[in-house]
């Protein structure tokens, strides 16, 4: 995800030898790699948002510039596994990138973020150092902890040469020339052998479903059978307000709560100024079981520009918590972790 806040250092790509990543790069991927995460399953996560920004970029950017649409306006994300190969592909028809944007923005952790990310894990204790990761944005590095091998192949939109970066995530990595293919990059993972589960269709819809359902591109999932759309794409919730039926709430609703009949109140908005955020909240028109339990929490999902963060995050307070929806913020990191959920003054 671009982040405005995030400066990166440019890196000029020498092709054909191998340069090191930023000396602090190593440490955290080492950290990373080396520490249990979790929850490896945001790594798709982190990669089909960076496409779908590169798909957000090239779709915005071809407004002035149709010519970069190369006559194929099909704005995708594709995930392929490949079970004989052990690599899992994520490919998007997006902006792409340079060699030496290969080079930048892969090759660099934002100084900033770096910086407070190896303060952050002394001032933890090595052991939950993990745990903050999401917080400083390591996005696209995320790939190592379920692959040991990763090659992103990209082609600029409107140019001919494409390039490959490559690296074992162990503090090198090349770029090189490639065969100009599609549009787009191709990031293709081989896949650690404790982390084959992610070759498995049913895995691969799961997370998609739980963590970009609502992206609006297209994601395919090309594994058995024919490719086929796993997000619906349908964020009711960034519409207009008179552009949503009572039907789609209801349906919408009906998602959320898990119960037939129609909300009692919708409340639907969208807040713009310091802060940026989208409302769809439902009074249930029944009384939930568990009303009076107080140990009963807050259903309330919090999305981050359409991804999925927490269904927890207690932005309501407590007396509330009978109140279904969703609250998405332009402005907050993605990787937001769950402790920062917790003293985050953008959600206070
Ligand atoms: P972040 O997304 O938080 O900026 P990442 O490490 O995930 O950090 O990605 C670094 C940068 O690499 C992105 O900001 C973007 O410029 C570029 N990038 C990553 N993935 C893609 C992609 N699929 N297409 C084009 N650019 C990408």
């Amino acid at each position: 995800m671009a982040t405005a806040s995030r400066s990166r250092s440019k890196i000029k790509a020498t092709t054909g030898e191998p340069q090191a990543f930023q000396a602090e790069v190593a440490k955290i991927l080492k950290l990373m790699v080396h520490s249990v995460y979790s929850d490896r399953d945001v790594f798709l996560r982190e990669l089909v948002s960076n496409s779908s920004d590169a798909l957000d970029k090239l779709r915005y950017e071809s407004i002035a510039s149709p010519e970069l649409l190369e006559g194929e306006p099909d704005l995708s994300i594709t995930i392929t596994p490949d079970r004989e190969k052990k690599t899992l592909t994520i490919t998007d028809s997006g902006i792409g990138m340079s060699a030496d944007e290969l080079a930048s923005n892969l090759g660099t952790i934002a100084r900033s973020g770096t910086e407070a990310y190896m303060k952050g894990a002394k001032d933890y204790g090595a052991t939950d150092a993990p745990d903050l990761i999401g917080q400083f944005g390591v996005g696209f590095y995320s790939a190592f902890m379920v692959a040991d091998r990763v090659e992103v192949f990209s082609r600029p939109a409107g140019t001919r040469t494409a390039h490959v970066w490559r690296s074992d995530g162990l503090g090198t990595f090349t770029v090189d020339k490639a065969e100009p293919g599609h549009r787009g990059t191709r990031i293709v993972l081989h896949l650690k052998e404790d982390a084959l589960d992610y070759l498995d269709d049913w895995k691969i819809e799961a997370i998609v479903r739980n963590y970009s359902d609502h992206i609006v591109h297209p994601i395919r999932l090309a594994g058995e059978g024919e490719a086929r759309q796993i997000n619906s794409g349908s964020a009711i919730w960034m519409r207009g307000k008179a552009e949503v039926t009572a039907e789609q709430h209801k349906e919408f609703f009906d998602s959320l709560a898990h119960t037939a009949g129609p909300p009692a109140l919708t409340i639907h908005y969208r807040a713009e100024g310091r802060q940026e955020y989208s409302v769809l909240l439902y009074v249930p028109g029944e009384k939930p079981f568990d009303l009076y339990d107080p140990e009963r929490k807050g259903k309330q999902r919090l999305y981050v520009r359409r991804v999925f963060i927490a269904d927890d995050a207690q932005l309501l307070p407590p007396y509330l918590r009978f109140v279904r929806g969703v609250i998405d913020s332009a402005d907050m990191p993605l990787n937001l972790s769950r402790e920062m959920l917790q003293n985050n003054p953008d959600v206070a």
